[in-house]
């Protein structure tokens, strides 16, 4: 049976967090040792010129988010880890998509519109055209599914436009790629202030990062928005207090969620049994036990260049194989071979 190819990619702007372990790489671990797919991870570094044109941290950054990935289980012998910029091919893909990509619907695209907002001195042209490297990005491999969070949807659907315009003009080459999770319901991690969600180069005091260690994760959770707690017993959480639970369910044992969802369901107005602070506690002793063996491991790793750099050339090299004959494909359905 033939393999289904998966593709997702993190951009090397700043340390990871939880959002990016839970929206994508908890996927990316388990879907590397499922037999059904065959897997492409990587390094967005072309998509973080777009926001972060200071390139002197970028080396670290992108050693950074390898290490961080093999922390957190993957394994560079079983799926391609590699660099975007390592394989022009995708570059070349981009040129063509761009032709079958429309200046007014990618302007209307809303990351698109966010961004204009934060960086109103640096509307490039590059930040406009983000989804279309982006299909490229998933295209190259004929890749099917997609392991992203939430704030992706779109970029996918756009994806799949773009499939199909090439298809219909040109010959079926591409298949349509769809956005996965395994639980169903792509992920959404919000920040703790409730505000927007956890991100790398945003929200930074309300994001939890991997690398945190145990009293930063304690100060960021402890001033985490709570209230005075539900007025009748069984209520609806608000957004900011279903976060909290949320963290909870990621990192803590059942027994303990289980206690605090029963303490919440009991309390009403003048009689409140949950205890907010103690939840939040809780909440950043397991989360600190949590992040810490990835920190440690991703650290070694960063540290070891050698090894990097090894895991980094075995990566071009896989990623690059299947591309190329991706291109192949589409320069024939093009008319653009030649030899
Ligand atoms: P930046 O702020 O630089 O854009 P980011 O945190 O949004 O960083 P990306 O590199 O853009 O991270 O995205 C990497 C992956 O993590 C994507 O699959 C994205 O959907 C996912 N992701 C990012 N933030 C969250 C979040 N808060 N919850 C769930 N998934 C997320
Ligand atoms: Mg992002």
């Amino acid at each position: 049976m033939e393999k289904e190819v998966v593709v997702s990619g993190i951009r090397p702007t700043g340390f990871l967090h939880l959002g990016n372990y839970f929206g994508a790489m908890r996927n990316y671990v388990r879907m590397q040792n499922d037999e059904k797919f065959n897997c492409y991870f990587f390094v967005a570094n072309w998509h973080s010129l777009t926001t972060h044109p200071d390139t002197r941290e970028l080396q670290s950054s992108v050693h950074r988010v390898i290490a961080e990935n093999i922390a957190c289980g993957l394994d560079p012998d079983k799926v391609a880890l590699y660099i975007q910029s390592d394989v022009p091919e995708i570059a070349e893909l981009y040129l063509y998509l761009n032709m079958l990509a429309y200046k007014g619907e990618l302007e209307k695209t809303p990351t698109f519109k966010d961004k204009v907002r934060l960086q109103p001195d640096n509307v490039n042209a590059g930040l406009l055209t983000y989804p279309v490297l982006m299909a490229a990005d998933i295209l190259i491999h004929r890749a099917v599914k997609v392991p992203v969070g939430k704030d992706q949807e779109q970029h996918l659907e756009i994806a799949r436009n773009y499939a199909d315009r090439f298809n219909h003009r040109y010959g079926e080459v591409l298949p349509a790629p769809y956005a996965f999770n395994y639980g169903g319901e792509l992920v959404k991690i919000m920040s703790l202030d409730g505000n927007g969600k956890m991100s790398k180069s945003e929200n930074q005091m309300n994001t939890l990062y991997l690398a945190d260690d145990a009293d930063l994760i304690r100060k960021k959770i402890m001033k985490a928005k709570t209230d005075q707690g539900p007025a009748e017993p069984n209520s609806v959480k608000p957004d900011y207090i279903e976060n909290l639970f949320t963290l909870m369910r990621l990192v803590s044992t059942e027994d303990t969620v289980a206690k605090f969802e029963a303490d919440f369901n009991a309390s009403s107005a003048g009689n409140v049994v949950i205890r907010y602070g103690d939840m939040k506690k809780q909440l950043a002793e397991d989360m600190a036990a949590f992040m810490k063996p990835i920190s440690e491991k991703a650290a070694d790793i960063q540290n070891n260049k050698e090894l990097l750099n090894r895991i980094i050339r075995q990566g071009a090299d896989k990623a690059r194989a299947s591309a190329s004959a991706t291109l192949k494909l589409i320069r024939s359905a093009i008319g653009m071979d030649y030899s």
